[in-house]
């Protein structure tokens, strides 16, 4: 059986007549493949997007013109507004993926188009020194799922299905191509995924050039943080300077190594308006 087959037959037997039965829609590249596959079984599903509010700029406007049945969700918080309530979220404390999108959906079937081959090439890091792999909660949860048929499993209370699991990128490209499915303009501007701008799950090099490329970002970061610190919320315990947190952010050390090398006097604003030349364009 081919790939296309094998995957709509999941989504069949997959499908639950008695609860909702929803499809995930980021408007990536796997979450359009995954809707088309979706579509044609004919069985009837309901598709959602959950705004994050920090996607990349267009991009709603981009699922509102060519996926117009799909819901927007609109969080109860901005990004921002939790940075300022509970201050920045790290790979090892993501309370964002909460509040902006693991609240929907609760009680349902959802069909999500995660692939274990994305998960690693998104999420496989390499440590500076030994180069040694590591792989993400997410990635190893998606690696010992060995069939997609016994990917149905009980998280946050939904049940998860990832029919497309087991699809290559270039399956997902070569498939897009064939239906002639409309995907974002990022993916021509060199982006390899899309999501939230600045994904503390992200690599390094990945945030650095999202922020570049979007320094507006960085501005609605550093004015969010300052708001947290000046409000004697959780930042505020460590820093005082709302560039010096954001730089820590970014630079993904631990607390102990930055404040090391904060014995030697630094201008935090400097570095980061340095790093970032469009910002002072941006806060207009
Ligand atoms: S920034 Fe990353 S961790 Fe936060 S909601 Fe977006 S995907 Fe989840």
């Amino acid at each position: 059986m081919d790939l296309e087959s094998k995957s709509l037959k999941v989504i069949e037997n997959l499908y639950d007549p008695r609860r909702e039965n929803i499809g995930a829609f980021s408007g990536g590249k796997d979450s359009i493949v995954l809707k088309h596959l979706m579509q044609r079984t004919g069985i009837f599903f309901v598709y959602k997007y959950c705004n994050t509010t920090i996607d990349p700029p267009g991009h709603i406007s981009f699922i509102k013109t060519n996926y117009h049945d799909v819901e927007i969700i609109q969080p109860r918080y901005s990004f921002w507004e939790l940075i300022e309530k509970y201050g920045l979220p790290t790979r090892q404390n993501r309370f964002c993926c909460q509040h902006l999108k693991e609240y929907v959906g609760k009680g349902a079937k959802v069909f999500e188009g995660l692939r274990i081959d994305e998960s690693k090439e998104e999420e496989i890091r390499y440590s500076n020194r030994s180069k040694k792999v590591v792989l993400s909660k997410r990635g190893r949860r998606l690696l010992a799922l060995k069939e997609p048929e016994v990917c149905d499993t009980r998280i946050k209370n939904k049940i998860h299905a990832y029919p497309i699991m087991h699809w290559s990128t270039a399956d997902i490209w070569k498939y897009i191509r064939k239906y002639d499915i409309p995907y974002s303009d990022f993916y021509n501007k060199g982006f390899h995924r899309l999501g939230c701008i600045g994904c503390p799950l992200g690599r390094q090099d990945q945030r650095m050039r999202e922020y570049k490329l979007f320094p507006r970002f960085v501005y609605t970061s550093v004015k969010a943080i300052k708001r947290n610190i000046d409000n004697g919320k959780s930042i505020s315990k460590f820093f005082e300077d709302p560039y010096e947190a954001f730089y820590w952010w970014i630079s993904e050390q631990s607390i102990e190594t930055h404040k090391m090398q904060s014995l030697f006097k630094i201008d935090y604003e400097k570095v980061i308006r340095d790093t970032f030349p469009l910002l002072t364009e941006a806060e207009k």
